[in-house]
């Protein structure tokens, strides 16, 4: 408790008042799949100077801080926001539609740490069989920022990406400051260590990357993919990201599906980004059109596919399929949904033909199933 409260430059009992408050959570399910960790706390508020989703860990080594991944603040207009914000060339990446997965090294093996700083068991067991540890050896201090994308995602399953779950890096940082390196340092990395990296489709001056912008929004929105990150080459301003229309409505359509789950504001700031995309692209009355049916369409199907689903199945669930190289990770991953607060069943796992195993992760919409129910029973929305 000392060594953890020392690290984050507290007394031991203001540590204890964090675990008290919630700010402190415990990151991971003790099991030898994590044997290089003994403890592992993760940070549910920004704290200090230490970002939300930030992991403290005492591992076989020491004691490690992983710094959790910076917000990206949106642009809702391209013009003159990306001129205001950047100096000089900017490089616009494709933003991919998944869940943020950092990598790190500790002790003998590789750990996948998601978003809000838990260790993900899925996760890591398939940064394990993806990526050998010659990065982490030559660089002990960084980590690799990666969008985890595909269908056998447990978190954020889009099919866009191909069936099994990818990683494709962002970024590459030092775990401990959070410090990016400029964007010709990490396609160099990628590049000699055979990672994936997430598309940079142009670099050009932030005078007029307003347009192309524009033009790459409007070609991979009808591909279905999600938007861009505009980001200065040498990544000493914060990046800043804006999404297509289809994404912004795919959020809609997920959101009023699971509308009790959403809150309003999720749903609200969707509808505010259609807003000014359609104005700032002067659209015509057909085009505009078009776009008014896309968010109608996607606000009303699949709303009342929820209510059908209650109507003839009495509950919602969340349907994932996933795959696992070694049961145990499939047994710790259902604790670590346990811990994560989600209510789940699961399917027995098949094995296929390689003898991997193949499960069904049913996740439970509970506010949404039951405020449908009561409607549904005749009773008033207040
Ligand atoms: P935020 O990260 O801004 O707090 P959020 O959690 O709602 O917001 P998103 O709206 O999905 O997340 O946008 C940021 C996320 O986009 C990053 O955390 C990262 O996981 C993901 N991402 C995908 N592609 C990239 C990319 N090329 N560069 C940076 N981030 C990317
Ligand atoms: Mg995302």
């Amino acid at each position: 408790m000392k060594e953890i409260a020392n690290a984050i430059g507290v007394s031991t009992p203001a540590l204890k008042e964090l675990f008290r408050r919630d700010v402190l959570r415990r990151a991971f399910v003790k099991h030898p799949f994590f044997s290089d960790v003994f403890e592992a706390y993760k940070l549910d508020r920004k704290f200090g100077s230490l970002e939300e989703g930030t992991l403290i860990a005492k591992t076989t080594d020491r004691i490690e801080i992983v710094r959790g991944f910076p917000k990206i603040k949106r642009a809702l207009t391209l013009f003159p926001t990306i001129k205001k914000h950047f100096d000089g060339d900017v490089a616009i990446e494709e933003k991919m539609n998944g869940y943020n997965v950092r990598i790190v090294k500790f002790g003998e093996k590789l750990y996948a740490i998601t978003r809000g700083g838990f260790i993900c068991p899925y996760t890591t067991e398939k940064v394990r069989l993806f990526f050998d540890d010659s990065f982490f050896k030559d660089y002990p201090n960084l980590m690799l920022c990666c969008e985890a994308v595909g269908e056998e995602s447990p978190y954020v399953p889009s099919s866009i990406y191909g069936e099994r779950l990818d990683f494709y890096v962002f970024d590459v940082r030092d775990r401990k400051t959070n410090s990016p390196l400029p964007i010709k340092e990490k396609e160099r990395i990628c590049e000699e260590y055979g990672f994936k990296m997430a598309t940079i489709f142009d670099i050009v001056d932030c005078r007029i990357a307003h347009e192309v912008v524009r033009d790459v929004v409007e070609k991979i929105g009808k591909e279905g993919r999600e938007g861009v990150v505009i980001k200065d080459v040498e990544m000493k301003v914060p990046p800043i990201k804006y999404t297509t229309s289809q994404a912004n409505c795919s959020d809609l359509s997920y959101g009023f599906k699971y509308f009790g789950e959403y809150g309003k504001d999720f749903l609200f700031s969707r509808l505010i980004r259609e807003g000014f995309q359609s104005w700032e692209f002067g659209e015509v009355e057909e085009v505009m059109n078009e776009r008014a049916l896309r968010i109608g369409k996607s606000i009303l199907f699949s709303m009342v596919e929820s209510i059908r689903d209650v109507k003839d199945k009495g509950k919602i669930y969340e349907r994932m399929r996933l795959r696992f190289y070694d049961l145990e990770v499939f047994e710790l991953f259902k604790e670590h949904v346990r811990r994560m607060g989600v209510s789940a069943k699961f399917s027995e796992p098949i094995q296929d033909e390689d003898g991997i195993y193949i499960v069904h992760y049913y996740k439970y919409m509970k506010s949404t199933t039951d405020t449908v129910k009561h409607i549904l029973e005749g009773n008033l929305w207040s």
